[in-house]
């Protein structure tokens, strides 16, 4: 059941980003951006499906078993999203030190 819920969880991350970035909490609006494709070509970074998150996932859950199951449920979601057709950054660390490096690069 947690890894059940735990793999469409993950996907909250969108309505955040999508949040942050209009500051509309219109969930039909955000589904509308990224499953119609109306960010275009760009790669874009959800927290959740970063391998750092994945990391912390992993080490809290040597403590907190749960979390362990939670991993389990997100490594499925990105399995499935494998064969989703649009590229996601997969790295926070590689985003953060490319953007401090170029940072008028609008998530590229
Ligand atoms: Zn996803």
């Amino acid at each position: 059941m947690i890894i059940l819920m735990s793999s469409v969880l993950v996907d909250v991350d969108h309505y955040l980003y999508y949040f942050f970035k209009s500051k509309s909490f219109n969930l039909k609006k955000s589904f509308n951006y990224f499953y119609k494709g109306e960010f275009g070509e760009k790669k874009l970074l959800f927290v959740f499906h970063t391998v750092e998150f994945w990391v912390i996932l992993l080490i809290a859950g040597l403590y907190l078993h749960v979390l362990f199951y939670f991993l389990i449920g997100v490594m499925f979601h990105m399995f499935l999203d494998l064969f989703n057709i649009k590229p996601k950054k997969l790295s926070l660390v590689h985003h953060l030190i490319k953007k401090h490096k170029n940072p008028e690069e609008d998530e590229q």
